[in-house]
């Protein structure tokens, strides 16, 4: 797969690369290490990454505006998505062919070279790897972007995902690059004082069911109040692991500006990326997400949940 994808690479003078929509570390920085490897590596071609910025992930680096007629019959590479309604920045661009690099389950987008890899813990784990077994170029900077992805998505080496090839490639990055990768922990970690704030909120009212489902349903009155923001929920939500009570849990958050509730799951146990694709959602095995349009499919979806942890319960209990 890294040969076909660096061939493909080499092979076009115009190259945009995009991620989805709502990035999160992972997808931010993959996005941009690749470009910059890419830039690094060949001067010459002509590299962007697009997609909305978002302000308190700018040390990763500027993403670009283009001028899609510029950049008519490109290589698009998409990067930490599989679903081609949830690309962020590519309206109107008539790109030539398409690239994914994922580690999410396969969905609709189909690239001529397509790379899935459910077994990576992040996306930036594949990009460390296509950068270390080709000539593609390191730097340092390159090597912070995958680090600091890859500790995001794995949550620091805690979830599943978490493998063998991850410190493999972890230890690559920075004995290649001479990493201070203690010193980058600010950058994901770094939080106001109304964030811890609204953890505690978060706390306190989280409902849990008998059958281990832990949910909320958060008013943006709350979100308002608290002065945090639409997505601050479902980054706070790998801080509700590890409770003893609860297998699934989930932030239900009104979006009152587009008349939708956005949704986080979380799991440590039952697999719930199927119940998020009853609600416009997806998501892997143990962290999905979602999007509900009415109180009704609130009730629907909670219910859903909560069967699905009932029947782990039982399971768990006749296996004992
Ligand atoms: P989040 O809770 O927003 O961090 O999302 C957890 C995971 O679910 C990420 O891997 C997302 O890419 C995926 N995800 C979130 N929202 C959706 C959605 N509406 N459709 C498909 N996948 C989603």
């Amino acid at each position: 797969m890294v040969k076909k994808v660096y061939k493909k690479i080499k092979e076009y003078h115009q190259i945009v690369i995009a991620r989805h929509v709502g990035p999160d570390p992972d997808a931010i920085a993959s996005t941009i290490a690749l470009r910059d490897s890419i830039r690094l590596t060949f001067p010459e071609k002509e590299v962007v990454a697009v997609g909305l910025g978002v302000s308190k992930f700018k040390y990763y680096g500027i993403l670009d505006k283009i001028d899609t007629i510029h950049f008519k019959d490109c290589l698009l590479i998409v990067l930490d998505v599989p679903n081609i309604l949830r690309v962020d920045g590519i309206e109107g661009l008539e790109y030539k062919e398409i690239m994914k690099i994922d580690h999410h389950p396969a969905e609709d987008i189909k690239g001529s070279v397509d790379w899935t890899d459910e077994t990576s813990c992040s996306t930036c784990q594949m990009i460390a790897q296509l950068l270390l077994n080709s000539p593609l170029k390191l730097d340092t900077k390159i090597a912070s972007n995958l680090y600091l992805g890859i500790v995001s998505d794995s949550d620091r080496f805690l979830l599943p995902y978490t493998t063998n090839e991850t410190f493999l490639i972890v230890h690559k990055l920075i004995e290649k690059t001479k990493l201070d990768f203690t010193s980058l922990y600010s950058y994901l970690y770094d939080r106001s004082l109304d964030e811890v704030r609204f953890q505690g909120y978060l706390a306190m009212n989280m409902k849990v069911t008998d059958n281990g489902l832990g949910y909320i349903i958060i008013p943006s009155d709350i979100i308002r109040e608290y002065h945090v923001d639409l997505a601050t929920p479902a980054n706070l939500i790998n801080h509700f692991n590890f409770i003893r009570e609860v297998s699934v849990w989930t932030f239900i958050t009104e979006d009152v500006k587009n008349q939708v509730y956005k949704v986080s799951i979380r799991s440590h146990g039952p697999i719930i990326n199927e119940v998020a694709s009853h609600y416009h959602g997806g998501g892997h095995k143990y962290a999905s997400g979602a999007r509900i349009t009415s109180k009704e499919e609130i009730d629907a979806f909670i219910h859903e949940l909560d069967c699905l942890c009932e029947e782990y319960k039982r399971a768990s209990i006749s296996n004992l």
